[in-house]
């Protein structure tokens, strides 16, 4: 059979359905859905994803042979649904042409409405509704939709507007009227012919008025925007594979322009910033399309709760509100009823909070999509958690439901309430996005990276704009509502983000705002609450987060299902307690060059280092160990009762001597030697390669009173606790093992020095000893390894480094390139090359587990805290990840989503 590109749907039935998403797209594929559980959805049809990728390969020409057919077929069927005609002089069928991934990608690929329009098509329709303002109006949408989507017109430059706008702007102007709502037919006309012009100046063709043309020119518009360079930023930010493609869907227009009785809206049906169980959205009068979100006029609220929490922030009164900007539920009661019990009914069938496109035409409703909507970190836990107990989901459901890297949003910082009280408010806007920032203006997205930390100031962000606000720290838009480009994108980025702040007036060539007669340049401080909508001005100092509630119920359930364990990466008390306030169950990787570093300790370091021969550097680590002891005692003691897994000295010795003249004279007279013996000393400690020089159990191996003098410290830090009652647990670790022999003289120096400690003191303790897997070799070894060592724990920054040989320093040379060109899919020192790494990982960990069947196995590398990587090593049976204290939750979390896929 002939392959199926395209699957129609209307009136109650569909040829697709909900879990066709990968074909159709999650809008077709809800479109399908929507159909089929009796929701009023206009006729259409949905080209698959599957085309699009054939469209990359075969060209333009190839798909529209290939799809003529069909396509001419499934038209037919939204004619005879509708009663109208495509391309028809007195009963015209009008489409929207909308593009659709797999997952939503908010504004990133564009939608042609109207579709179908032309000098004839118009009179047809002015004819059939007697309403020339309507036609008019739909038309010039037509046209500018069509020129910006399809033919690519756009602003010249970014200071300049989209010669569209402008000419709707001097329309108004020429006048006298605020609202595009006020132009009558003939400015409508006008703006037509001045549209058409600016498209041809464009193109250098005649705007095509043959509907077929229109349509195949659009189509190839969408499947050509997947390649557009925002997609493929998204794309990257989201880890969305390129093969995903695209599908297209053809609509029947329903006209929410049609005057007073229509309009448009969109809805979500609990709240996505706070997760509040309350149905909630915008709608416009008269509107149509993407009027809503574009921040054209101020979009009122649907519901009349909804309106009189809005007014409340605002400053509207009561009656101003009532008599300029009722609420749906108010002036529409019957279409109203009918959403809500829609609303109802989506959310019911789709067991999640919904996302809503709906139109009004002449009092009529049709929804036009539904998605599972996006949502802040907070609502993200509170809905899960809220439809859990609703029980509309059972507990393997809501775990399921988060995103875990999403929770970071929740453990960072919020405005520290005394600082807040001080501060002052200079505008209110719309909650859009919480959270608390603190930041420099900006006023252009591209120049968001100009401080370390930005605020973008736009009056609405755009798709163009995506870059900038991933990179900012807070958003402030003048204009635009809840469910604005502005709101929307930053929650899903769980950046902050202000709203609609109608106080704040820009001048993007003077590179100013002005708040009630206050000007702020370029560069000045401001602060966001994303969760009040106030702005302040200046720095605000933040405070550490609550971490009780939902959140510690949904950490709750994750700790149920998972079966890996969680450690974390700390070298101090302050982190290590941190970490176990976010659920660490231990410490994976405890870098003892990291306590070398401050105050008397440098000093001792670098005695040792200079020290002439083996008893000079036992000199200087006499004056190490009780300082080493005494860090171990403090991380032990935060820990109490949870493993500790401490890595012996592993870095190249020269990282601790001066490399600047003025430190090495300070150095030279600290130590009371000459400068040349320092200099000296430096040069030979030189090495072409450090990271695969002398480092790591070389050292020990050179040194072996290092190795000594480190498990002494450790073993005597774990009595001293035990006298105190508290168990310490240590887990020596030995780095850079290559070679079975090179970790067996390791292994026998801590095991005798442990047995000297033992006896001296008279008191034992159980210990591990291991070895962290981190040079190729060694897992390829790791049966023999294994003989002895008593754990694993794969190093898989060093083993990323080594098995790709591409230094961790330099990566970031050629690595854009790498993931531009496809070679790469992500950073392999985020997220762990599974099918060549991990291969190293698997073999290391069957072959240590053949011989010692005990052997306990770990990851500590930054992929501890990743998602996909976690899985991973959910797969491979590791016993624990490590990582960050941060990301402890995020790794509970998705551990426990890998044990119950
Ligand atoms: P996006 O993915 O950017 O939301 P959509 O394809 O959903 O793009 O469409 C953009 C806007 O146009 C939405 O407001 C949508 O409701 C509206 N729209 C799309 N198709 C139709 C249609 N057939 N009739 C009326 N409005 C439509
Ligand atoms: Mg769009
Ligand atoms: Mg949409």
């Amino acid at each position: 059979m002939e392959k199926k590109r395209v699957y129609t749907f209307g009136n109650g039935s569909a040829e697709g359905k909900a879990d066709m998403r990968n074909l159709l797209g999650g809008k077709g594929a809800n479109l399908a859905e929507m159909n089929l559980i009796g929701v009023p959805v206009p006729p259409g049809f949905t080209i698959t994803t599957d085309t699009c990728t054939e469209y990359n390969t075969l060209g333009k020409d190839k798909i529209i042979e290939l799809l003529k057919e069909d396509v001419e077929a499934a038209v037919a069927h939204v004619e005879n649904l509708m009663g109208t005609k495509f391309g028809s002089s007195e009963n015209p069928c009008l489409l929207s042409v909308r593009s659709g991934a797999r997952v939503s990608m908010p504004g990133m690929m564009d939608t042609v409405l109207n579709l179908g329009m032309n000098d004839d098509a118009v009179e047809g329709l002015v004819a059939k509704t007697g309403n020339p303002r309507f036609a008019w109006d739909s038309y010039r949408r037509f046209v500018q939709m069509f020129g910006g989507v399809v033919l690519g017109v756009e602003a010249k430059s970014k200071e300049d507007h989209d010669p569209f706008e402008d000419i709707i702007t001097q329309a108004k102007a020429k006048k006298g009227v605020k609202l595009d709502t006020e132009l009558d037919v003939e400015d409508l006309k006008q703006m037509v012919a001045d549209f058409k012009a600016v498209c041809k100046e464009h193109t250098g063709k005649e705007f095509p008025n043959d509907p077929w043309e229109q349509l195949w020119e659009s189509i190839s518009a969408v499947f050509d925007s997947w390649m557009n360079p925002r997609a493929i930023y998204y794309r990257g930010m989201h880890k969305i594979p390129e093969e995903w493609g695209t599908a297209v869907n053809v609509q029947a227009m329903v006209f929410g322009n049609m005057g007073n009785n229509s309009g448009t809206g969109v809805a979500f049906t609990r709240n996505a910033a706070t997760g509040e169980n309350i149905f909630n959205g915008e709608y416009l009068l008269n509107a149509q399309g993407e009027d809503v979100v574009a921040g054209v006029r101020t979009p009122q609220q649907i519901t009349l709760v909804g309106s009189r929490r809005w007014a409340d922030l605002q400053g509207v009164s009561e009656e101003e509100r009532k008599s300029k900007y009722p609420s749906l539920q108010e002036i529409m009661p019957d279409v109203y009823e009918e959403l809500n019990k829609t609303q109802e009914n989506l959310e019911n069938h789709y067991r999640d909070m919904q996302d809503l496109e709906f139109t009004i035409q002449d009092g009529k409703l049709w929804m036009l999509q539904t998605r599972n909507g996006k949502r802040t970190a907070a609502a993200m836990v509170k809905i899960a958690m809220d439809l859990l107990r609703e029980g509309m989901i059972d507990e393997k459901q809501a775990v399921l439901m988060q995103e875990p890297v999403k929770l970071d949003e929740l453990l960072h910082p919020v405005f520290d309430a005394e600082a807040l009280a001080e501060a002052e408010t200079l505008a209110k806007g719309l909650p859009a996005s919480p959270g608390a920032s603190t930041g420099q203006v900006v006023f252009f997205a591209d120049e968001a990276g100009k401080y370390k930390d930005s605020i973008l100031v736009r009056t609405e962000t755009s798709p163009e704009d995506l870059e900038g606000m991933n990179v900012a720290k807070g958003i402030l838009t003048t204009r635009g509502g809840m469910t604005s480009h502005a709101a929307v994108v930053a929650r899903g980025m769980g950046k902050c983000c202000v709203s609609g702040a109608g106080a704040v007036m820009i001048d993007y060539k003077a590179r100013t705002m002005t708040i009630k007669d206050k000007e702020f340049k370029e560069g000045d401080w401001i602060s966001l609450n994303g969760s009040t909508g106030k702005v302040y001005e200046g720095k605000i100092a933040t405070q550490d987060p609550e971490l009780g509630g939902d959140f510690a119920e949904i950490m709750k359930l994750a700790d149920k299902y998972r079966t890996l364990l969680v450690r974390t990466n700390a070298e101090t008390e302050r982190d290590a307690k941190q970490a176990v306030e976010f659920g660490a169950e231990g410490i994976g990787l405890c870098r003892t060059e990291h306590m070398f570093f401050e105050g008397e300790r440098i000093v001792r370091m670098r005695e040792m280092i200079l020290a002439e021969d083996e008893a000079g550097r036992r000199d200087a680590l006499r004056k190490l160990l009780p300082i080493q002891r005494e860090d171990f005692k403090a991380v032990f003691k935060a820990m109490a009762g949870k493993p500790v897994t401490i890595r012996l000295l592993d870095p190249p010795l020269h990282e601790f001597v001066p490399h600047e003249k003025e430190n090495q004279e300070a150095m030279a007279e600290e130590m009371g030697i000459s400068i040349e013996a320092i200099q000296a000393k430096v040069l030979e400690l030189h090495e072409f390669n450090p990271m695969l020089g002398h480092r790591g159990c070389r050292l020990g191996n050179s040194y072996p009173e290092i190795t000594e003098m480190q498990s002494r410290a450790i073993i005597e830090a774990a009595l001293d606790l035990k006298n105190e009652g508290i168990e310490a647990i240590p887990e020596i670790m030995i780095p850079l093992i290559s070679s079975k022999k090179e970790f067996k003289l390791q292994m026998d120096i801590v095991r005798s020095t442990v047995e000297k400690v033992f006896e001296e003191r008279g008191d034992k303790i159980d210990y591990l000893v291991g070895t962290m897997m981190e040079i190729p070799r060694a897992t390829l070894i790791a049966d023999r390894i294994a003989e002895f060592a008593e754990f694993f724990s794969f190093g898989t920054n060093d083993l990323t480094q080594m098995g790709f040989g591409y230094s961790r320093d330099d990566v970031g040379k050629f690595l854009p390139v790498y993931i531009k060109k496809g070679i790469l899919k992500a950073d392999p020192f985020q997220v762990l090359d599974q099918d060549g790494i991990g291969q190293l990982v698997e073999i290391g960990t069957k072959r240590g587990r053949a011989t010692n069947p005990k052997l306990k196995v770990g990851i500590c590398g930054e992929h501890g805290g990743e998602p996909s990587s976690v899985e991973f090593c959910h797969r491979l049976g590791m016993d624990y990840v490590s990582c960050s204290p941060f990301r402890v939750p995020i790794a509970r979390l998705a551990a426990a989503q890998a044990a119950l896929r």
